[in-house]
C-alpha cells in the first residue's frame, strides 16, 4: 500500500458525497476498514454508504457498537457492518462468522485492529481524522487500497475529483449520487442528483488490452470497441445528427475516462409494457428508429472538439469474432468444458460463407449503414 489518497473534507455533506461515490463502486467481496478516534465519523460514513447501497435515504443504520455486527439485505449484495472495538479474541470473530471466504458480501469494519491478520485481500483502508478540536465538521480522510482494490480506488478517486472540479462548493453540498445498474459493456454508471436536475455519470476507464485472440489483435481491437470516452462522444454526436434521440454529452474528461450525459430515465420497453403501454406502439417506434438510421448513413469521419475519428467498418473480422463468442464463451458456460477444435472449426466453416456474403453484398455494405450492438 504505497499510494495513499489524501482528501480534505470541509463538512459532513462532503463525507456523504465521498461515501456515496464509494458506494456506487462497491461489489461483493470488498472490505472497507475504518480507523479513527471515537466520534471521528466512522459510523456516519458507513451509514451514508449503506443507505446508498440500499437505495434508501432514510434507512435505519444503527451503530454496531453493542451488537458488534449489523447485516443488511440490499438489491445489490448483502452488507455486513462490524464494530470490533469490544472484541476480545479470535474465537469471537469466528462466532460472528467474520471471514467471508466466498466473497459474498460487502464488509465494513470499524476498529479493524482487533481483526489482526484476518482482514480481506480486496480492501480499502480508510482513516478519518478530526482536523480541529471544536467539531466544525472538518475532517481529513486518507484512503489506501490493497493491490486487488487499487483499480477500484483509482475509479473512485477519478469520479470524486471530477465532481469536485465540476461543481462549486454550494452545488457540491447538495450533490447526491445513486447507483445505476450497468449494461453489458465495461462502462458503469451512477445518477448525479444536482441543483439543476439529474444527470448520468458514466465511468469508462481506458482498459488494459485483453489477450490477443487472432492475427495479433485483441477482441476489443477486432470488434472496434471504443477504448476511451473520445469515440463514445464522437458516435453520440454522429447519431444525434441522424435525428434520433441519443443522450447528450454535457461534459467529459477523456483522461479520467468520465462523462456526464443526459438521463433518459428508467422507462424501458419491459417497464412500459408492464405499465400497460400497448406493445404495437413501442415496436412501431422502434422500427421508426431503425428506418431513420438506415436513411442517414454514418459519416466516414467525425471530428469532435478538434479530435479526429475514423468510423471503423463492421467488417468480416468483427463478424467472425462475434460468432466465435458462441463457441468460446457460451459453449463452455452451458457444457462446463471447452468446445474442442473440431466442433469450433465446424461452426466457423458454417458461418464463413454467410459472413463473406454479408461483408460484400452491394446493398448491405456495412460501410453504408449503422450497426448498433
Ligand atoms: P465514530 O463511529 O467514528 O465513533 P460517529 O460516526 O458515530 O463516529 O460520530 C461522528 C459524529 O461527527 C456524528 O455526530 C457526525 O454527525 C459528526 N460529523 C461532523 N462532521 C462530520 C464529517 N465531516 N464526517 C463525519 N461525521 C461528521
Ligand atoms: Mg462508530
Amino acid at each position: 500500500m504505497t499510494n495513499v489518497w489524501q482528501i480534505p473534507i470541509p463538512d459532513e455533506a462532503r463525507t456523504r458525497l465521498l461515501a456515496e461515490v464509494i458506494a456506487t463502486k462497491m461489489a461483493a467481496g470488498v472490505m472497507i476498514t475504518l480507523r479513527g478516534d471515537l466520534g471521528a465519523g466512522k459510523t456516519t460514513f458507513s451509514r451514508y454508504l449503506i443507505r446508498t447501497v440500499l437505495g434508501d435515504d432514510t434507512a435505519e443504520v444503527p451503530s454496531p457498537t453493542f451488537t458488534l455486527l449489523q447485516t443488511y439485505e440490499t438489491p445489490r449484495f448483502p452488507v455486513r457492518h462490524f464494530d470490533l472495538y469490544r472484541i476480545a479474541g479470535a474465537d469471537e470473530l469466528d462466532e460472528l462468522d467474520f471471514d467471508d471466504a466466498e466473497g459474498a458480501a460487502l464488509t465494513l469494519v470499524e476498529w479493524p485492529k482487533c481483526a489482526g491478520d484476518r482482514l480481506g485481500s480486496c480492501r480499502l483502508d480508510i482513516m478519518i481524522s478530526e482536523t480541529d478540536s471544536d467539531d466544525d465538521g472538518a475532517r481529513h480522510v486518507a484512503i489506501a487500497a490493497t493491490p486487488e482494490a487499487e483499480f477500484r480506488l483509482a475509479r473512485i478517486r477519478a469520479a470524486y475529483d471530477f465532481c469536485c472540479e465540476r461543481f462549486n462548493a454550494a452545488a457540491l453540498a447538495d450533490l447526491r449520487l445513486t447507483y445505476l445498474q450497468g449494461d453489458a459493456s465495461t462502462r458503469s454508471y451512477a445518477r448525479l442528483h444536482g441543483n439543476d436536475g439529474v444527470q448520468i455519470l458514466m465511468d469508462m476507464p481506458r482498459l488494459p488490452d485483453g489477450p490477443v485472440i487472432k492475427d495479433g489483435k485483441t477482441y476489443s481491437e477486432i470488434a472496434h470497441l471504443a477504448e476511451d470516452v473520445g469515440p463514445f462522444v464522437a458516435i453520440a454526436s454522429a447519431l444525434h445528427e441522424t435525428g434520433i434521440a441519443v443522450p447528450s454529452v454535457d461534459a467529459y474528461d477523456a483522461d479520467r475516462g468520465l462523462a456526464v450525459i443526459e438521463d433518459f430515465g428508467d422507462l424501458t420497453f419491459g417497464a412500459a409494457i408492464a405499465a400497460g403501454v400497448p406493445q404495437a406502439e413501442l415496436w412501431h417506434a422502434a422500427l421508426d428508429v431503425l428506418l431513420q438510421l438506415r436513411r442517414t448513413p454514418p459519416p466516414a469521419e467525425i471530428t469532435v472538439d478538434g479530435v479526429h475519428h475514423t468510423m471503423p467498418v463492421y467488417d468480416a473480422g468483427v463478424m467472425e469474432a462475434e460468432v466465435a463468442l458462441l463457441a468460446d464463451w457460451y459453449w463452455p458456460h452451458v457444457n462446463g468444458e471447452p468446445i474442442g477444435a473440431a466442433r469450433r472449426d465446424e461452426l466457423v466453416a458454417v458461418w464463413a460463407p454467410l459472413i463473406a456474403q454479408v461483408a460484400t453484398a452491394p446493398n448491405m455494405a456495412a460501410t453504408t449503414s449503422w450497426v448498433l450492438r
